[in-house]
């Protein structure tokens, strides 16, 4: 990698760059590259960032082809940036590189209510597109990762989940369109407005979750769906995780699928509520699952609602609470929001396990033991109808704990035990890459890296990510 030419001569990368984008599009000033060289991947862990950057806003695909040239045949790392949201370091710059950030690929394409789809460019926001949902009334998309900032293009590259894809799934299960821009140059179209598409391999669903280490996603098309029309929420308190998860089977077997099923340790709601200067409405148990259920009809929200409620309480629960209004609700999620905030500056990692949904009462067992054994305060939230657990591993005094890297792996390697996976939605990145061979074996490996030298010869694409 020719990183010398970036860090020794960068004007002369600058220049080069500015031929394509003009000159207000591309600098290396650090005071404005600061927003830049960093996500949101918890301070602890961030790799430091190499400050020998430049900094590329391209505002079209065929700009963003002619940089990706003009890398490749000088073998210039690339990073690209979607909003900054991600938190395994994937838009980190290590080395000296181009940052190529998508920002100024923001407009909405089409809204294609016929076909139930929109397309929008890739550096589009969540929040844009959530805005344009609104003014149409009728239609919903239902991934929605915590921050809003998120980009479409940085959504798909991440494969992001969210709390509501027990119901709907996560990116990969509404994404059918997008254009890509590979390492070099070429502009490409994978997928269509289908609903079925059987052709060749699927390129499309190799890009979801590729994580800026395949091409560059400039275009996106995403399936929408009817809006329903009656939401309500249910927080459930129970004595035990197990007693909680047992629940959730039965539920889900009784043909309630609710759009989220949160898993929350009491500590977490409380500081976060306490942050936020307010308390959180259950007093008795120890742990809670917060129903969302969003249903066509008022009357199948009371009935659902209440088998619920009777379920749980067929499994222990102690405690029940129905936010009916806008407002009890917004209070509780709100608070869910918050679960981070009060952790913010201690924690070491939010680990992003999954395994099988029947295995996360003997997980929860395990991680429980591991914490005694490790000593360190272990807090526990999940996406629990998906088997997704975010587990924190806290900080020593806002440094790393000294035994974080075993306590780390063995956390891995019980989620591996139960079939799971060491990441469910937050992706590789560079900060999980050398855990790669805990969940694959060389062979695997070898074809992931075939696929990125086929997709990017020059390993120029968001390198430290995933694979070499
Ligand atoms: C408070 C908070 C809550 C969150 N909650 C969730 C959650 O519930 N579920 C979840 O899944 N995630 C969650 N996230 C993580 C994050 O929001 C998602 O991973 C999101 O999809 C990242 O989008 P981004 O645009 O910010 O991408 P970035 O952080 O900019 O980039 C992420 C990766 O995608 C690549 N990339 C970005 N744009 C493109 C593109 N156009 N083409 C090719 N590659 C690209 C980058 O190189 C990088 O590797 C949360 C983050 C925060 C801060």
């Amino acid at each position: 990698m020719n990183t010398d030419l970036i860090k020794n001569s960068p004007e002369k990368v600058v220049e080069s760059l500015r031929k394509v984008v003009g000159d207000d599009w591309v600098t290396n000033d650090l005071s404005q590259m600061q927003g830049y060289l960093y996500d949101e991947t918890e301070t602890l862990l961030r790799p430091e960032a190499c400050k020998d950057c430049v900094v590329v806003k391209p505002a079209s695909p065929e700009e963003i082809s002619e940089v990706l040239k003009y890398a490749n045949k000088e073998v210039l790392p690339v990073i690209v940036r979607g909003g900054g949201t991600g938190v395994v370091a994937g838009a980190i710059p290590t080395q000296p590189s181009i940052i190529l950030s998508l920002e100024r690929l923001n407009k909405v394409v089409e809204f294609d209510e016929k076909n139930l789809m929109i397309t929008l460019e890739s550096g589009a926001t969540l929040s844009q597109l959530l805005e344009e949902l609104n003014k149409n009334g009728k239609l919903f998309f239902p991934v929605h990762p915590g921050d809003e900032g998120a980009q479409v293009g940085g959504m798909v590259a991440a494969n992001a989940g969210g709390t509501r894809a027990v119901k709907h799934g996560i990116m990969r299960n509404h994404v059918k369109a997008l254009e890509v821009v590979l390492a070099t140059g070429e502009i490409i179209t994978l997928g269509g407005k289908l609903l079925k598409n059987n052709m060749g391999y699927d390129l499309l669903q190799l890009m979801i979750g590729s994580e800026g280490t395949l091409g560059i996603i400039t275009k996106v098309t995403l399936r929408l769906y009817a809006r329903s029309k009656c939401n309500g929420t249910l927080l459930v308190s129970f004595n035990s995780q197990r007693e909680a998860c047992d629940a959730v089977p039965e539920i889900l077997q009784e043909g309630i699928t609710p759009l989220a099923i949160e898993y929350m340790d009491r500590v977490i709601s409380e500081k976060a509520a306490e942050q936020l200067g307010t308390t959180w409405p259950a007093a008795k148990g120890s742990v809670d699952l917060m129903f969302i259920l969003d249903e066509c009809s008022e009357d199948d929200l009371y009935s659902n609602s209440e088998k619920v409620v009777e379920i749980c309480e067929k499994h222990g629960s102690v405690d029940s609470i129905v936010a009916e209004t806008e407002k009890d609700q917004s209070h509780l999620l709100q608070i869910r929001s918050n679960a981070y905030g009060p952790y913010k500056d201690n924690i070491a990692d939010i680990m992003d396990v999954a395994v099988p949904p029947s295995s996360v009462p003997d997980f929860f067992d395990d991680v429980k033991r591991l914490t005694k054994e490790y000593g360190n305060e272990i807090v526990s939230l999940g996406h629990i109808g998906d088997g997704n657990i975010h587990n924190f591993i806290m900080g020593d005094n806002g440094k790393l704990p000294t035994n974080y890297e075993q306590l780390k792996e063995e956390i891995y390697k019980t989620a591996i035990k139960y079939g799971g996976t060491i990441t469910a939605e937050h992706g590789t990145g560079k900060t999980r890459k050398k855990h790669m061979p805990l969940q694959f074996s060389q062979v695997e490996i070898n074809i992931m890296e075939n696929i990125k030298r086929a997709f990017d010869p020059n390993s120029i694409l968001s390198p430290g990510n995933i694979v070499d």
